[in-house]
């Protein structure tokens, strides 16, 4: 049957069994619906946005960026539409994917993949409890607010009379107008509550512009805008979702750059700008250039350097190297040549080593910013400036040297070989370095400060188990939880029927009369029970993709997955479900005579209890 005749079939079952309340999708999105957004969305096309896939058989293989890896471990399935890690165990739909992705409920990933698709989403009826839910902070209405925002900031900018000024720096910036659209810069008038008086034009409720970091209020108990007679640069997400605002000021103010503070959108530490534009580029090209400013950023892409991301006018933090490591293999971090920008590469090496990615910093020359340069200098003079860009070892190592051609001081000296060697324990760990380069460096090492290369190799080995440790404990951190099917005969019997009725759906007929999800006892396994039942009962005909399509949290999503492949890999379906049914009622009736035994028991202890406190009382009696 096709997916259109499915779907109908499936609509119409769910009418006349009166399912459709069940059916409906976290009571915002009917069943059609997340099926139309779900076949809109090829997960090869989506999961491709992230990671390079290569093909490999009849799948694509990719590295997973649910754990920490080089080896591709990640296998999408274009013909089921579902992804699955063989490493962490992560797996699932399209909306699983991009759930797990960009941390969302499963609503917003909905919301998510129709924006993608184009596809117009009406939310079903809300009830009573998801309006309330609403009414806290809902990260999707901050984002339409910030939208609206946006636009209402570029309309000020394009403004022939209001956005001339902002506009004349903008073009002395050397920005040309196709970037003021890229980007959607915009403008912040000097009136101190425009938005708030377009935003309350619009309704838009006092609390969300508060909620969003757009309006404070101010010393008269008055709201006022956040953001006020500054040059406006939107940040959006990787699909394009504007989730906080920086701006600069126009005119002396001491703050330069401001940002939105931290919502439930936006977290300076883990948010790259640009990322949505370059990160196609970064992927193809395996780096990611990083550079401080809104205005370098921008810059770098108008001269057609299309792989550069900002940090937030931030130094770079763990949070953006764990990021970036899910898009590129290297990253080089271009800075300022002042001396702010070398402690900051010091700073991000450590970080950048930890995060196993390989590194490298560039300085522009001539103390300019990057902007500058690339104005100065073009496109190819920058280019160069990252192809050459220093290696963290060889940097770290650079300055070792320095400080010993400069400095006598012994402490000093000491601290700076105990820094280099803690770097290079963590990039052996990391696998950054090879044990080549380890014997090199142990050697020059031995030379520089005229120490036995046999102690620098143990003092060396010291740092090494260090940083074991401490990557060992990053490994568990990894961003994926695996999933807990039970243990016992009971739990393998459940896990069976599923992982049979994934496979072979029609075999339900056989498990229908006898089993239903309350007998599951293990938690996911009775969730994901109660899904496939529910399927399989409004239509025999369905499809693995049909059943995820269903699975709001991602644990279900991973569990199916994995359930579904096991299934598959033992085959027998027929045989392999008779014998777990068996288990089952086996348990069952186990159970059925323990429940027996159980009152048995507690009828003779009530007895022997009842005979005591008689005898005791007795006693009482007699002792009275
Ligand atoms: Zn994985």
């Amino acid at each position: 049957m096709n997916a259109g005749g499915y779907l109908l079939k499936a609509l119409q079952a769910a009418i006349v069994h009166n399912e459709f309340a069940v059916l409906c999708m976290a009571g915002m999105f009917d069943r059609a619906t997340v099926n139309r957004v779900q076949q809109s969305n090829d997960i090869v096309d989506v999961i491709s946005e992230h990671v390079a896939l290569a093909k490999k058989g009849r799948e694509m293989v990719g590295v997973c960026p649910f754990h920490d890896d080089h080896r591709p471990s990640m296998y999408v399935n274009s013909d089921k539409q579902i992804f699955k890690c063989f490493a962490c165990g992560a797996g699932g739909s399209v909306f699983t994917f991009v759930q797990m992705r960009e941390n969302l409920s499963f609503p917003q990933a909905i919301e998510r993949l129709a924006q993608r698709a184009g596809i117009k989403l009406t939310p079903a009826k809300r009830t009573a409890s998801t309006s309330a839910a609403v009414a806290d902070i809902d990260p999707n209405r901050l984002a339409k607010l910030n939208a609206f925002s946006a636009e209402h900031f570029c309309k000020n900018l394009m403004d022939e009379e209001k956005g001339k000024y902002a506009l004349d720096y903008v073009t002395a910036r050397k920005i040309s107008p196709e970037s003021v659209e890229k980007w959607q810069l915009g403008l912040a008038l000097d009136s101190g509550d425009d938005l708030v008086q377009a935003a309350a034009k619009r309704a838009i409720p006092k609390k969300l512009l508060t909620d969003a970091g757009l309006a404070v209020t101010r010393r008269d108990g008055r709201l006022g805008d956040k953001f006020v007679n500054r040059l406006i640069f939107p940040i959006t997400d990787v699909t394009a979702r504007v989730i906080a605002f920086g701006g600069r000021t126009l005119d002396d103010d001491d703050a330069k750059y401001i940002n939105s503070p931290t919502t439930v959108l936006f977290d300076k530490s883990n948010t790259i700008y640009g990322l949505q534009q370059a990160r196609h580029r970064i992927v193809s090209t395996g780096t990611a250039v990083a550079v401080e400013g809104y205005t370098d950023c921008i810059m770098a892409h108008q001269c057609g350097c299309t792989n550069v991301v900002a940090t937030l006018g931030t130094s770079f933090t763990s949070g953006h190297a764990r990021i970036l490591r899910r898009y590129a293999k290297r990253i080089v971090l271009v800075f300022d040549s002042d001396t702010a920008g070398i402690a900051a590469a010091n700073r991000a090496l450590e970080i950048c080593l930890a995060q196993r990615i390989g590194i490298a910093i560039a300085s522009v020359p001539q103390g300019k910013d990057p902007c500058d340069f690339l104005v100065s200098s073009g496109k190819e003079k920058f280019e160069e400036l990252v192809e050459q860009a220093t290696d963290v070892f060889e940097f770290k190592w650079n300055r070792l040297k320095e400080n010993f051609a400069k400095n006598n001081n012994l402490i000093d000296n000491r601290a700076a070989v105990e820094e280099f060697l803690q770097a290079v324990a963590t990039g052996i760990s990391a696998g950054n370095l090879s044990a080549i380069d380890r014997g090199l460096i142990v050697n020059q090492l031995s030379r520089i400060i005229s120490l036995p290369a046999k102690e620098i190799n143990s003092e060396l080995r010291q740092h090494l188990r260090k940083a074991q440790r401490s990557a060992a404990n990053n490994q568990r951190r990894s961003d994926f939880e695996p999933v807990d099917f039970g243990r016992g005969l009971f739990a393998a019997a459940q896990r069976e029927i599923l992982e049979v009725l994934l496979n072979e759906p029609k075999l339900y007929e056989l498990v229908k009369q006898k089993i239903a999800a309350d007998v599951f006892d293990v938690p996911i396994l009775k969730q994901v029970a109660a899904l496939v039942f529910e399927t399989l009962n409004s239509s025999p005909e369905t499809s693995l993709a049909d059943i995820l399509a269903l699975a709001e949290s991602v644990a279900q999503a991973n569990a199916i997955v994995e359930l579904e492949r096991t299934g598959r890999e033992k085959g027998n379906f027929e045989s392999q479900l008779v014998g777990a049914m068996d288990a089952v009622r086996e348990h069952q009736s186990r159970q059925a005579r323990s429940n027996i035994q159980t009152s048995e028991d507690e009828r003779q202890f009530l007895k022997r209890f009842g005979e005591d406190t008689r005898g005791n009382n007795r006693r009482s009696v007699g002792m009275v």
